[in-house]
């Protein structure tokens, strides 16, 4: 008997072929234990609702570390529903012979999608435009009123240039952009001009961040980081919050540092409505809802239940992200 433990009700419904039915078909209902809330479980439920299990099918939300690999030594696989993965420790999933699987490809264009939505929602100041109308400042037809960024014809940086990187970089071609990009090496098939991280911060219009959050990236978006872009220039992240040093960002918004930003994601998660960053200068916010559409988180769900059920059986997938851990699980 094989038992998962689902950490959230997955998209795509219920329905014959929809990716719970094809877990519950796997393995037998009863052994789909699928936490019924709106908000994650506490640690507490995570590792009672875990017990005994040999797969959990989880979210960001869902911290994966060798406490909780020593806690259920049962488990043999774990499936992110989410391309990025900063809230699994892999290495120590590797040494636990526990394979990890995530979600790659499938959400580069929604999330692209965002990140262009953030773009163009910044450079053509949408909500200052939806709050002149709201609070009655909507006075006749002006030519020097609500001035804006021209989006046609500028320069796109692109910070880290991967599946969602390069999806966002295509978009940029309808739009007559010279498209530059920075990242660990030159990418013989990324539709832009590989320069160094300076020469992207001095030369583009607009800036949007694709990394993935590890120790490396985490706060490279600094104060620096922010002096080194154009006055004018509009920066987006659709990555993860932490890889931006959000007072830095706040403070470039309010001294004209730069001229504006958009987010999907920001630190924490989720914002309390009193941040500071809620209120800051010039700044387009979203939820972190950069791969939600309906169709994306479908195909996503998808691709978990076949990482989960190909962790469990020891097979290696696509997007098996540590497939050493099938050897150093052989030995266990
Ligand atoms: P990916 O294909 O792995 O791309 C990441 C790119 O960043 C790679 O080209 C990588 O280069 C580069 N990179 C890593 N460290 C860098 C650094 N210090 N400086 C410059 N470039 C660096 O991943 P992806 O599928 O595009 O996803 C990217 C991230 O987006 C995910 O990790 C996740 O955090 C985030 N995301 C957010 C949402 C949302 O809802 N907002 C949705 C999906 C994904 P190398 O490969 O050479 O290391």
């Amino acid at each position: 008997m094989t038992r998962v433990f689902v950490t959230r009700e997955l998209p795509g419904g219920a329905g014959d072929g929809s990716p719970i039915a094809r877990l519950r078909e796997a393995l037998g209902a009863e052994n789909v234990d699928v936490w019924p809330e709106f908000d994650p479980p506490s640690r507490e439920a995570f590792l009672e609702r875990t017990e005994g299990c040999d797969g959990v099918l989880c979210m960001i939300t869902d911290r994966i570390d060798t406490e909780f690999l020593e806690a259920r030594p049962s488990v043999r696989a774990v499936a992110q529903l989410a391309v990025g993965y900063d809230n699994i420790d892999v290495p120590a999933c590797t040494a636990h012979g526990v394979a990890v699987t995530n979600t790659p490809d499938v959400l580069s264009d929604a999330t692209a999608d965002m990140a262009w939505a953030l773009l163009m929602a910044a450079a053509r100041r949408l909500p200052a435009g939806r709050d002149a109308i709201e609070q009655g400042q909507w006075g006749q037809w002006n030519p020097t009123w609500m001035l804006s960024s021209e989006i046609t014809g500028r320069t796109l940086g692109i910070l880290g240039p991967g599946r969602i990187g390069a999806a966002a970089a295509r978009r940029a071609s309808g739009f007559d952009m010279t498209v530059l990009y920075t990242g660990h090496s030159e990418k013989p098939d990324f539709p832009g001009t590989f320069v160094s991280l300076d020469e992207l911060l001095e030369r583009s219009d607009f800036i949007s961040v694709h990394v993935p959050l590890n120790d490396e990236t985490r706060g490279m978006c600094d104060a620096s980081f922010f002096r080194r872009m154009r006055r004018h220039a509009i920066f987006v992240n659709t990555s993860r919050g932490p890889v931006v040093d959000q007072p830095a960002l706040i403070a470039a918004l309010e001294d004209g540092t730069i001229a504006a930003a958009g987010l999907d994601v920001m630190t924490p998660e989720p914002l309390p409505p009193d941040d500071p960053l809620v209120r800051a200068k010039n700044i387009v916010l979203s939820p972190h809802v950069g791969s939600a559409t309906l169709e994306t988180r479908t195909k996503m769900a998808h691709l978990a239940v076949d990482g989960l059920l190909a962790g469990m059986r020891g097979e290696t997938v696509r997007h098996l992200v540590n497939p050493e851990a099938l050897n150093a699980a052989s030995r266990r």
